[in-house]
């Protein structure tokens, strides 16, 4: 709903445009204002006063007369109503200034790029991407032609444009800027997908290595590098590429503990499985780790060691997946099962399968299932496991 500050705005940029275009007039001896503008003016008082405050909008909108000095004014209100997601009035304001021949170049240029965020805010993507594409090219002012580069490459992230995005970054922008740098790795990330499915591995796996020349920290292009080593059967090469994760990001560690056990036991190496995740410990306390070597020493027969490890974790950070396990594990352990037992554990399990298992670390959205582009604030590789959810 609009509101009376806007309003007001409307009504001084007008009186002001108004006023200046009247001196300009003046000065140039063309002659007084013509009187369109005052009948306007009126028509829109009078919408306001029988609160109709959308219809006055727009006949204001209608009455704005556009003249060098008041295009800060039009840049100013068109960004407002953006904001107040009005972004169809803003195109209108936009599309009015753009129209004007007495703009100058710099002016035209500025005008050019609200006017993408206009399109782009109303979903006319295509449009967007033309005048963007333009400004990219031809822009004067090296920070606006930055602004577009970034617009643009924002919109072919969400056309899935993978490659075009990757053309469009810099070079000196990868270089420059984190949040750049990691979003290009998963766009390569995103074309080894593709060409993953599409069979053509040779060409994924280039540009998985591409991934992590572009951001040694792009925990993603290891794990699928496993995924593909552990397609073709290679496992000792799976393992040895998913235990660099947890020195690219630990806190990515829980994500490879599935693939890496799945691994071992492929290769019947249970030993072999409890002495990487002994290793691990020691690099880095993790529940996810401790939770499946325990679980993995239950299978192995070593119960009592199994249970001292929960136990032991439990002292030390208490959490609710080292209470289910426990659970889980005394009650096997007992066999006959306790009654009082089971029921914990049903809980406990419900309690467990209801929290979300991931978490942006940007803007702290969280969710069950792992999105390597938090859904909320659009950084990628900003959302991780959650390794204790009972303090995380
Ligand atoms: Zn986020």
């Amino acid at each position: 709903m609009p509101d009376v500050l806007l309003l007001a705005l409307l009504v001084v940029a007008i009186a002001t445009g108004w006023w200046l275009g009247r001196r300009e007039r003046r000065h140039r001896g063309t002659g007084p204002a013509p009187p369109a503008l005052a009948r306007d003016y009126f028509v829109g008082l009078n919408y306001l006063l029988n609160d109709q405050q959308d219809q006055a909008i727009e006949t204001f909108i209608g009455a704005l007369e556009v003249n060098s000095d008041t295009v800060e004014t039009h840049l100013a209100l068109g960004n407002l109503f953006r904001n107040r997601s009005e972004a169809d009035r803003a195109l209108k304001i936009h599309q009015n200034l753009l129209a004007r021949p007495t703009l100058t170049a710099d002016q035209s240029e500025r005008v050019q790029l609200e006017l993408s965020r206009d399109f782009l805010a109303l979903g006319l993507l295509d449009r967007a991407e033309r005048l963007l594409e333009g400004l990219v090219r031809d822009a004067q002012d090296d920070e606006l032609r930055a602004s577009a580069r970034r617009l643009l490459i924002d919109l072919l992230e969400r056309e899935r444009e993978w490659q075009a995005a990757l053309d469009v970054a810099l070079p000196k922008m990868v270089r420059q800027h984190d949040d750049i740098r990691r979003a290009a790795a998963h766009w390569l990330c995103e074309l080894a997908e593709q060409e993953r499915h599409s069979a053509s591995p040779v060409l994924a796996r280039r540009h998985l290595r591409q991934a992590l020349a572009t951001d040694a920290r792009c925990v993603r292009a290891n794990l699928l590098l496993a995924a593909m080593a552990h397609d073709t059967g290679q496992y000792k090469q799976a393992i040895k590429l998913l235990r660099r994760i947890p020195d690219q990001d630990p806190a990515y560690t829980p994500l490879m503990l599935e693939p890496l056990a799945h691994a071992y036991r492929l290769l019947d190496d249970e030993e072999g499985l409890v002495h990487g995740l002994r290793e691990l410990l020691d690099q880095a306390p993790s529940t996810a780790v401790i939770a499946l070597l325990a679980e993995t020493l239950h299978h192995q027969g070593q119960e009592q060691e199994a249970l001292a490890l929960i136990r032991e974790q439990l002292e030390r950070r208490p959490s609710l997946d080292a209470i289910h396990q426990l659970l889980t594990l005394s009650r096997r352990q007992a066999r006959a099962a306790d009654d009082h037992i089971e029921l914990l554990e049903r809980h406990t399990l419900a309690l467990v399968r209801a929290r979300p298992r991931h978490r942006c670390r940007r803007c702290g959205f969280a969710t069950e299932t792992l999105h390597w582009q938090c859904p909320r604030c659009r950084n990628w590789g900003t959302m991780q496991p959650i390794d204790a959810p009972g303090e995380g």
